[in-house]
């Protein structure tokens, strides 16, 4: 039975293990819980598919098992595995999408790779995603494809399947149109998103910056701004533009609807598995003593902005003496991929400049910072999330950043401090976390500083007004607020 829903994510939606020789698929439950979430709208269907890779040595071996049906707790649903070689996947994932698209995403024009990129297998890896997704397409039904890697998806699926309705939605920030309009693809890739029913964002200004980059290419006008949720926070609030929904009516006067919603976390999940570390919590904050732990988690990227944290944490230490003993940073740095050499430089300057803390300041009783390089498992995290006075989050760019979300979630004691950088998009929603600016040091200094520094009361209410909005704007709502779309973008163009 076709079906009318099919999510096109690259990776697969279980974890696939091998026990005696069976092939088991495990549910795997997630902080940010977004495979989980896709997984769940499946349940508005009559029936659902999901389109991802897999490996294989022999794509073309007559034993590989294209689609397979799982049965979990979400329901009956297909899998429709792509199969890749190797190569395939180190050219359109890790070459293509990581060393040319990724920089240009998050504006760093510097680190743009181009020579190594082949188009043509990118656009082979695309073209067989479409293929997928239209034969598990129902007539009409709503393909919702994600993220860069799939950037060509939606224009070779218009041409297969006229009939679906197709939105695409971008996890990672989306660029001004001088920094996008770098990538020698561009037409390519706009006409592809062009052909979609809606393209969706986390925030309004990814939105407006993609309208500019489709005018500056095509023939189209923006041609409705318009709010889709009435929000309950004060006129001119951050909040306020959480939710939007613009159109651009292109020259043939087909219409494409751009959205702006944030995705949220699994605030149920995160505070659940806050609520039983009790033990964990309680060693953490007795080996930190009247010491004050600062946290900051994420993964090595020249986006995350750790080089810049680490010396703003320098500085601090050398200008406020009465801090030294007082105060530790755990900086956890996870080195997500190790065969790229930008992220293998940029943890080698992490060290370089983690040991010179220690060195410096370091005494017999007192060491200023842990370097954790080795990923933190979230059962742990949430531990360290409690016993964290401030949570240090300072990225250069990034498209949303849910650690903020989930340190704010795990505050069951409804205490703690988020420093956030303005260049998240989480900023956006979180106007009461205290907002810095990583480019600029005295900002970043002034920051951390006001962290240190704020009152118990002054910490409540700043952390109860960011709980309200990551409980409002969960994950959950962002699905729904996107498959909502997905039907307006069809009542839309049927009216
Ligand atoms: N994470 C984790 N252990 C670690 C570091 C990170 O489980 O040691 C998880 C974290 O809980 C969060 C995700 O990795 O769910 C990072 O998401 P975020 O949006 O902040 O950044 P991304 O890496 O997706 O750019």
């Amino acid at each position: 039975m076709p079906s009318d829903l099919v999510i096109v994510y690259h990776r697969q939606p279980y974890e696939e293990v091998v026990e005696n020789g069976e092939t088991l698929y495990r549910e795997n439950k997630s902080p940010n819980g977004i495979v989980p979430t896709l997984k769940g709208l499946f349940g508005k269907a009559k029936k659902g598919s999901w389109v991802a890779w897999k490996e294989a040595e022999d794509p073309n071996d007559p034993g590989f098992e294209r689609v397979i049906e799982i049965e979990d707790s979400f329901g009956t649903y297909n899998v429709s595995r792509l199969p890749l070689t190797k190569e395939q996947v180190k050219s359109f994932y890790h070459v293509t999408s990581k060393e040319a698209f990724w920089p240009i995403l998050h504006s760093f024009k510097d680190r743009y790779n181009y020579d190594p990129v082949d188009w043509p297998t990118f656009r082979e890896v695309n073209w067989a995603f479409a293929e997928a997704a239209a034969n598990e397409a129902a007539e009409g039904a709503l393909v919702w494809v994600h993220d860069y890697n799939l950037w060509l998806v939606p224009g070779y699926l218009r041409k297969l399947r006229p009939d679906v309705t197709i939105s695409f939605f971008h996890h990672t920030p989306f660029p001004s149109a001088d920094m996008f309009n770098v990538l020698p693809w561009r037409e390519e890739i706009v006409s592809s998103l062009l052909s979609c029913d809606v393209v969706g964002f986390h925030i309004p200004r990814y939105a407006a910056n993609f309208a500019r980059v489709a005018q500056s290419l095509f023939d189209c006008e923006i041609s409705a701004r318009r709010r889709i949720k009435q929000s309950d926070q004060p006129i001119g609030s951050a909040l306020d533009e959480r939710s939007m929904f613009t159109e651009l009516t292109m020259e043939d006067g087909r219409t494409v609807a751009l959205s702006a919603s944030p995705v949220g976390i699994d605030v149920d999940y995160v505070r659940s598995k806050a609520e039983v570390v009790d033990d964990l919590v309680g060693e953490i904050k007795a080996d930190m003593g009247e010491q004050k732990l600062i946290l900051s988690v994420s993964r090595t990227d020249y986006t995350k902005g750790g080089i810049e944290q680490l010396l703003a944490y320098e500085r601090l230490l050398q200008s406020r003496k009465d801090l030294i003993g007082k105060v530790r940073l755990m900086h956890v740095s996870v080195m997500a991929n190790r065969n790229m050499t930008a992220y293998a430089e940029i943890q080698g300057e992490v060290e370089q400049i983690a040991g010179r803390i220690n060195g410096t300041f370091g005494t017999l009783e007192w060491q200023p910072l842990a370097l954790i390089s080795q990923a933190v498992p979230f059962d742990k995290l949430v531990a360290y999330y409690r016993a964290a006075d401030i949570c240090w989050i300072t990225p250069l760019a990034d498209g949303m950043n849910l650690v903020c979300k989930e340190y704010i979630a795990s505050r069951v004691d409804g205490d703690g401090v988020v420093v956030l950088s303005e260049f998240a998009g989480a900023a956006v929603e979180l106007p009461s976390a205290i907002l810095t600016n990583p480019f600029s040091s005295r900002s970043m200094d002034k920051a951390i500083e006001q962290g240190l520094a704020m009152s118990e009361p002054e910490r409540r209410d700043r952390m109860k007004a960011m709980r309200e909005q990551i409980e409002r704007a969960d994950i959950k709502a962002w699905g729904d607020e996107q498959l909502s779309y997905g039907k307006k973008a069809v009542g839309a163009s049927a009216a």
